[in-house]
């Protein structure tokens, strides 16, 4: 928000959103239990203000940032939704916790440390670490946290990944800071079959993209505070430290760990033997693992601790309503098989289960509490796939469904944990849409819709002109019953229609300013009315967008995962970044090169070939003859893989110090000529600028 920026006053929130984001507290019954159970087994408090990141230059976590919603008593302010404050005074109680301990196992959590939970139990002859938090520097914190005030110096005897989201797994290598980033050769690291093919292509492929509306989606940019960032529902917001990767070692569903079969099967499991479930120790400590693929996340597994009598939800039972699709963007997930998982786990564990926590959020403690809730997140999860299915067949679209289904049933709604504060009815509705059916909802005047500032053109054409559109929009704005969402329609239009293109509209620059002063306020009022923590930053970030332009990223790249990149994941990723019209116009004829892997002997042949880069693995034999054969070790690839916007003069570095051996470098040049270097602060809230013949994108060699 603008209170530190000192380009304008906060605005305040107007009377229709006060008086909304008081009600909405009404709506659920009050409830105690989820404050206890957010403070039960409290040891210690965060010790520092902030966590630095490693280079000291930047803050990776900021928990001075949040004492505003430790601070302040229960009653919200007028600018934020009462429902997400009350989430957000949840997720911003922080420290180290014990959640539950039988004989020589216990099991803690660092919370509040970084968007996600850092679980740990005590082995047999170390620590198990559940899901290291997204960065190096909060990893190590929160470890630190651990050993100071556990007293338990036992080394790190396993890792265990939950799923291949980057919240739990980007701080694996902070785990080993204490021990001076030397991580033992034997270290058993687990995860669910398919982890690091889905952390890469949910990472590297669409990354740029993702990364540029996360910023959005958690608003790290912004200031944080009532009329700014109160959280993000799933957790307070992201860490921005140095993202890396410990790769697994052991997949369960891989070849080492097989389902179990009922000969096989220990009674010291507690729970019976069902199909699908694979039974192993870590360290010593007997677990039951449910691979739950599809949910959540592609690669994502439940377990369960028999000793212990607990459950490990993994991200597939939180605190909130979760995404179909996250508005980071990404592929659209299954609401079907989400209940049906977890169904199987509340059959599996259910009666036979104390304790259950997640990845995020805090645990419940008592059997009938635990399959209440899991019950009515499962039946959640089913009424939200079911009922799209059933509006799509009598006709509905996506954005129709969303407005006809406002509210979950009564006895989902009346709990807190059933609430949008991550995932919204809104925004799922439509993914759910988009699942089953996809973008066109066969109406054909929605088939070939015009783009943004076209259609702006002729909106704000037809309709008088740009000042005569803002007119109506501050008339809807000021209204008694304020109509923001036209608001913010309208003045898109305008907005667009000023686009630097050939086809745009010649908007007069004070007009084009009251446009976007008034859609940053009308982006605030929906932001402040928000209940969804994500919408609420995606609308505030918009806001301070619309003011001040584009910031630039926060976000750390991740190295390990290049490192971690097969080599058709890492040509996979290559041909997305070509200039394909222009490698087909220009090249006619196809462009082959073999690779050659020194060391480990691995080859494969790319072709360049109407505008696309086709990977085969090996020799391509109708490819006809390679023009170029390029020979180097996976230590210069990964660096080329780094290299970005550096991509070709490191390839002539490389080839210089002879760590690229290279026969014909001017074909090798020719395709590299084409690979193009995305802008990070690609605009959201305003029109691309325009395409002024000198685009930043192909490099020629
Ligand atoms: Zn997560």
């Amino acid at each position: 928000m603008t209170d530190t920026h000192g380009f304008t006053e906060p605005v305040e929130p107007s009377p229709s959103v006060v008086e909304a984001n008081r009600g909405v507290i009404n709506t659920v019954p009050p409830n105690a239990e989820d404050f206890e159970d957010a403070q039960r087994g409290l040891i210690a408090l965060p010790d520092v203000a902030v966590i630095p990141t490693r280079d000291d230059k930047g803050v990776a976590w900021n928990f001075a940032g949040y004492d505003f919603l430790l601070d302040s008593d229960d009653q919200a302010p007028p600018s934020v939704n009462a429902s997400l404050w009350r989430q957000g005074k949840l997720t911003a109680v922080a420290g180290l916790f014990q959640v539950t301990s039988s004989g020589n196992r216990t099991i803690y959590q660092v919370r509040g440390y970084d968007l996600s939970n850092m679980t740990i139990v005590t082995g047999d002859t170390g620590i198990v670490v559940i899901d290291p938090l997204a960065s190096y520097e909060t990893a190590q914190y929160a470890l630190k946290l651990f050993r100071d005030h556990t007293g338990i110096t036992t080394p790190i005897s396993a890792v265990i990944y939950t799923h291949s989201h980057v919240d739990h797994f980007g701080g694996s290598r902070g785990l080993f800071h204490e021990t001076g980033d030397v991580i033992p050769k034997d270290l058993p690291v687990y995860a669910p079959e398919g982890f690091l093919e889905h952390a890469i292509s949910e990472n590297v492929y669409a990354g740029p993209a993702m990364a540029r509306r996360a910023e959005y989606m958690y608003a790290a940019k912004l200031d944080k505070g009532p009329h700014g960032q109160v959280g993000s529902g799933l957790g307070l917001t992201i860490s921005t430290g140095e993202v890396t990767l410990v790769p697994p070692t052991h997949y369960v569903g891989g070849p080492l760990i097989q389902p179990a079969t009922p000969g096989e099967w220990s009674p010291a499991n507690v729970v019976p033997w069902r199909k699908g479930l694979y039974q192993h120790s870590v360290d010593g400590i007997p677990m039951v693992f449910q691979l739950t693929p599809g949910t959540e996340c592609p690669a994502e597994m439940n377990f369960y601790f028999p000793e212990l009598r607990t459950m490990c939800m993994a991200e597939n039972s939180t605190h909130t309503l979760h995404n179909i699709l996250s508005l980071r963007g990404a592929q659209v997930r299954d609401p079907h098989a989400w209940s049906t998982y977890l169904t199987e786990a509340i059959q599996t564990f259910g009666e036979y289960t104390d304790v259950e926590f997640a990845s995020h959020h805090w645990p419940r403690w008592g059997r009938e509490r635990i399959v209440e809730f899991l019950s009515n997140q499962r039946d959640m999860y089913a009424y939200l796939n079911d009922q799209t299915l059933r509006l799509i067949d009598e006709g509905f679209n996506g954005i129709e469904i969303a407005e006809k289904l406002r509210h979950l049933p009564p006895g989902l709604a009346e709990h807190w944990y059933n609430q949008g504060y991550y995932g919204s009815l809104s925004h799922n509705f439509k993914a759910v849409y988009q699942r089953y059916i996809g973008w066109f909802d066969g109406n054909p005047a929605h088939l070939w819709n015009l783009p943004p500032v076209q259609a702006g053109v002729h909106y704000v054409q037809a309709m008088g002109g740009p000042a005569e559109v803002v007119r109506i929009a501050r008339e809807a704005y000021q209204a008694e019953t304020p109509q923001y969402r036209w608001v913010v329609e309208l003045l898109n239009h305008v907005i667009f229609a000023s686009g630097d293109t050939a086809d745009a509209f010649e908007v007069p620059a004070d007009v084009l300013q009251e446009a976007k002063t008034l859609q940053a306020e009308a982006m605030t009022q929906l932001g402040y009315g928000a209940e969804n923590g994500t919408w609420r930053n995606f609308y505030l970030t918009g806001a301070e967008e619309l003011r001040t332009g584009p910031q630039k990223p926060t976000s750390h790249g991740a190295s390990d995962l290049v490192r971690s990149m097969s080599l058709d994941q890492f040509f996979t990723a290559m041909a997305k970044s070509v200039d394909g019209p222009k490698a087909a116009l220009e090249q006619r004829s196809p462009i082959v090169l073999r690779w050659v892997l020194t060391g480990t002997g691995q080859e494969c042949t790319t072709t360049l070939r109407n505008g696309v880069l086709i990977y085969v693995e090996g020799q391509d034999k109708l490819a006809g003859k390679p023009q170029a054969t390029i020979s180097l070790t996976r230590e210069a690839l990964d660096q080329l893989a780094l290299s970005g916007i550096h991509f070709k003069e490191n390839f002539d570095e490389a080839v210089r110090n002879e760590q690229i051996q290279v026969d014909d470098q001017a074909a090798a040049d020719t395709v590299f000529g084409y690979l193009t270097y995305p802008d990070p602060v690609f605009p959201l809230v305003t029109p691309r600028p325009a395409p002024s013949g000198q685009e930043p994108g192909p490099v020629t060699g």
